[in-house]
């Protein structure tokens, strides 16, 4: 591989733009990657792999890979790095990239197309369910509360989400 220092250099500011600022202490070691319950279910990019092709510039290389998506954000990665790289935020950081370059993948659009109607990312009609267990048909959240869900889409249309014009 041919090492281009600009590109590499301006991966890491950007990256570093995104909010993944621990980024140039990671050594490698594959703790993060052992733990993260993103690799075990077959999303390659994340962690020490993800850390890796960034600090070798390969930033627009990997735009349209859905790893970052594939990311819980459960944190495990930073718990177990030593160098205080914050993994996650890294991931984050390059999802964040992804994002405004509108590199979306169709689950994540779909996502907030939810949480932008209804105040849940993931959301499904629970009145019938409800019913036959003899509860309430509504949940008492934004996806049954007018108020509430206006108020999720001003925060969304005032949001760095609101200037993709997505909603
Ligand atoms: S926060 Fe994301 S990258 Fe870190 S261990 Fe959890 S799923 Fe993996
Ligand atoms: S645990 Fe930390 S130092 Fe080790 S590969 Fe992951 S980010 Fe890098």
């Amino acid at each position: 591989m041919i090492i281009d220092q600009n590109k590499i250099d301006e991966t890491i500011k950007i990256i570093k733009a995104n909010g993944g600022h621990g980024i140039q202490k990671c050594v490698q070691c594959g703790a993060c990657s052992a733990v993260c319950p993103g690799v075990k279910a077959g999303f390659p990019l994340l962690c020490r792999a993800l850390i890796k092709d960034l600090l070798n510039g390969l930033l627009e290389e990997n735009i349209e890979n859905s790893s970052s998506w594939g990311c819980q954000a459960c944190n495990r990665c930073t718990e177990v790095c030593p160098q205080g790289v914050r993994p996650q935020e890294v991931v984050f950081a390059f999802r964040r990239y992804q994002a405004n370059e509108l590199a979306f993948s169709t689950s994540s659009v779909t996502s907030q197309m939810n949480l932008y109607e209804t105040g849940h990312a993931v959301f499904t009609d629970p009145k019938e369910a409800r019913r036959k267990v003899g509860l309430p048909e509504e949940t008492p959240t934004s996806a049954f509360n007018e108020a509430a869900q206006q108020e999720i889409r001003t925060l969304m249309d005032n949001s760095p989400m609101g200037e993709l014009g997505l909603f």
